[in-house]
């Protein structure tokens, strides 16, 4: 591993909820399996915000439906990744692509760090930002985060970031662990802790609708998010059939239209939806053998999807799991990527 200068948060890696306690610089690996910080890939990017994004290579969760797996599950995958860039040349580029002519043209106003997880490389992308802001001191960034964070890396971010970009994959913690194989509560803290002291830093939380999987989830999120205030910009997104969930059916029209009914029911004034709906697949196989690990009917079906594919641990806790270094979900290459 390179530029070693950030290697005190790594020597006994605590920077997320898993916290694996690995030292990283000496080539241990925790959930995230992520030794050093690995940019996958980078490019002008014209989904709001517009902005230079940065695609860091790894994630501490495995989504079953992840639409970046290519990205979030390396390195098991053996997908290829661009590799290690320093911080200052990174911060330069950066730049330089937002003031291109095609930058410029897209408006884009911000570099967004997103992944995978950037949480992991936390400390290269303070790097990043002490470089970039050496340059420009009033550059704006973008944390695109699954929320899985500690409090103290989640108030590191919150120092540098312009903007907040916070997915939501469920309320209910059977149905949380059974999408991304870890638990719910630090990410609905965390998300109570940027609505509540930083709702000027989040740009919205996203929540992805998954046929027959988070549906019942969506109701209870919207109110916790109510609760802690009606002006929270949420927006919904649609399921496209991905990664492990690669023959599950799409969103349909009327589940993303119910979303944001019952956002609006709660409360909430700032809710959208958008993605392509109606992709066609089909329901899967309820799995006896993990279904009674779950409470909820979409907690037991993507447990089951899971569980088809080689996945040993129910309800799935991959901090705690003897598949870790030979996971079967890490390694998996769907037959098809909407
Ligand atoms: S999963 Fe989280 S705590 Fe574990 S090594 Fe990766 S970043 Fe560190
Ligand atoms: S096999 Fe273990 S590490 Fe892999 S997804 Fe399942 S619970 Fe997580």
């Amino acid at each position: 591993m390179k530029n070693l200068n950030f290697d005190n948060d790594l020597r006994e890696c605590t920077l997320c909820e898993h916290r694996c306690g690995v030292d990283r610089t000496a080539g241990d690996l925790g959930v995230c399996r992520m030794a050093g910080p690995l940019v996958a890939s980078r490019t002008l990017h014209p989904a709001p915000p517009e902005s230079y994004t940065i695609f860091m290579a790894g994630c501490n969760f495995k989504c079953l439906g992840c639409q970046n797996w290519t990205i979030s599950q390396f390195p098991d995958n053996r997908m290829p990744i661009e590799g290690y860039v320093e911080p200052r040349s990174l911060a330069e580029e950066s730049i330089r692509m937002l003031e291109s002519a095609p930058g410029v043209l897209m408006r884009a106003d911000r570099v967004f760090f997103s992944g995978g997880e950037p949480t992991i490389h936390l400390p290269f992308i303070e790097s990043f930002m002490a470089e970039a802001r050496r340059i420009r001191p009033e550059l704006k960034v973008n944390f695109d985060t699954n929320g899985f964070m500690t409090e103290n890396s989640l108030r590191r971010v919150l120092s540098f970031t312009t903007s907040l970009t916070f997915d939501l994959k469920a309320y209910y913690d059977d149905t949380m662990r059974a999408i991304t194989g870890a638990p719910v509560e630090p990410v609905l803290r965390n998300a109570e802790i940027v609505g509540r002291n930083a709702p000027d830093k989040l740009w919205e939380y996203r929540i992805v609708a998954i046929p027959g999987i988070n549906e019942d989830d969506i109701e209870p999120l919207c109110r916790f998010l109510a609760s802690i205030s009606k002006e929270l910009p949420v927006a919904f997104l649609a399921f496209r059939p991905n990664f492990v969930l690669d023959e599950h059916l799409g969103a349909p029209i009327q589940l993303m239209h119910r979303c944001v009914e019952q956002a609006k029911a709660v409360g909430l004034k700032n809710v959208t939806y958008a993605g392509m709906t109606n992709i066609p697949g089909k329901m899967g196989t309820l799995l006896e053998e993990v279904a009674e690990a779950y409470a909820r009917p979409g907690a037991k079906l993507a447990a089951s999807y899971a569980r088809s594919k080689g996945c040993i641990t129910h309800p799935r806790d991959c901090a705690n799991c003897q598949s870790m270094s030979n996971c079967p979900i890490k390694k998996y290459i769907p037959w098809r990527n909407c």
